[in-house]
């Protein structure tokens, strides 16, 4: 007979059994390919709060724009903020910049190694410290993101429900640190949110095909707190063109509105016009585009405005600009200004070059 599996050999079986299913089942990510800490890091910081598809398409324009930490910090922040566009978030991408100057300020260009050094830089929090200390440099730490959270919740058949957060989240972080592989930090982290992110689902989580499964307690769905519920707001916005003077047929300009700097949310980035009122007539609805922040759906009626009814939009908060649309793509538009310009075929579909172009203010 067997003798019975102790602490440690399920600790290391499942080691061994992620890391084999990982090998063989991983996505090619961009990412992926890159041990180099400062490419490392944007790529968490973009997949913070933001979908890997999304990130694929806007990670390597990043890049090459801004291929080392002393490109990124000679950068002026409004060029940081244009590549940032569609990805949200935008305090994101001013604190990765400010981190990039303050490395290259005191710390002669070099991010540090260590989690515990990296959690000193502006915008490096616990979890990113830890996936470029354990992907680049093979510190032994454990990164804990949602998914990881989640799958080690199951592994171990704790519940969410009814414990306080802070009391679960010490628990899973002991839990993972003493999981994590100590030959290939790196790997097995990312295995762990791979795992979080193809198999262990929050909602029908495939245990018929989960190479850990005979090491996990719930085997299925484990009880969480329940979601907030989204609330739904409806808002209108002013799609303004015109052709730009002097320029020929065919050349067009959109009257966009940079947002103040004073703004908590999204300051410096450009806009469309707010109308005044979000009923639009039918007739002369463009289109309504769904635009979700945070835990608010905003609904949004986008209504063609000519260019000598300009009282319908709100009193402006901030710089209004006619914008040549060859240059716009290119600029630090807000997502959901991305997202109407795109849908009414007035933008490229991946902005190629950055330049903020204002052909004038309008008085
Ligand atoms: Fe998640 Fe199911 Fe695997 Fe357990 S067996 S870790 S619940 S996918």
């Amino acid at each position: 007979m067997a003798p019975p599996e102790t602490g440690t050999d399920k600790t290391a079986h499942v080691r061994r059994q992620l890391l084999a299913w990982y090998e063989a089942n991983k996505r090619d990510l961009p990412w992926r390919r890159s041990r180099d800490s400062y490419a490392i890091w944007v790529s968490e910081i973009m997949l913070q709060q933001t979908r890997v598809a999304v990130v694929i398409e806007r990670y390597q324009a990043f890049l090459s724009r801004f291929p080392t930490i002393a490109a990124l910090a000679a950068a002026p922040e409004q060029d940081v903020l244009a590549l940032w566009s569609g990805l949200g978030y935008y305090r994101r991408a001013r604190m990765l910049h400010k981190a990039a100057q303050f490395v290259v300020n005191h710390r002669e260009g070099k991010l540090p190694a260590t989690a515990a050094e990296l959690r000193l830089l502006p915008g490096i929090g616990t979890y990113t410290a830890a996936a470029i200390a354990s992907i680049a440099h093979d510190e032994r730490v454990a990164v804990v993101d949602g998914n990881v959270e989640r799958v080690l919740c199951r592994l171990q058949g704790w519940e969410a429900a009814g414990t306080s957060g802070a009391a679960l989240r010490r628990k899973v972080e002991d839990a993972a640190n003493e999981l994590v592989d100590p030959e290939g930090p790196g790997d097995f982290n990312q295995a762990m949110m791979e795992l979080g992110a193809m198999v262990c689902l929050p909602r029908n989580p495939q245990c018929l095909v989960c190479p850990v499964a005979s090491g996990c307690v719930t085997q299925g769905e484990h009880k969480t707190q329940p979601r907030p519920r989204m609330l739904s707001r409806e808002i209108g916005c002013a799609l303004v063109l015109r052709s730009a003077p002097g320029r020929g047929n065919g050349h067009r300009e959109v009257l966009l509105e940079q947002r103040p700097d004073s703004n908590t949310v999204m300051p410096g980035l450009w806009q469309l016009p707010a109308l005044r009122d979000a009923a639009v007539p039918e007739a002369e609805l463009q289109m309504t585009v769904r635009h979700a922040i945070m835990q608010v759906n905003y609904y949004v009626r986008v209504r063609l405005v000519v260019e000598s009814d300009l009282d319908t939009l709100t009193v402006r908060d901030g710089r209004r600009c006619w914008i040549s649309l060859r240059r716009a793509g290119d600029m630090a538009l807000t997502g959901l200004t991305r997202k109407v310009l795109s849908r009414s075929r007035l933008l490229p579909a991946q902005p190629e070059a950055i330049a903020l172009q204002a052909t004038a203010d309008v008085p």
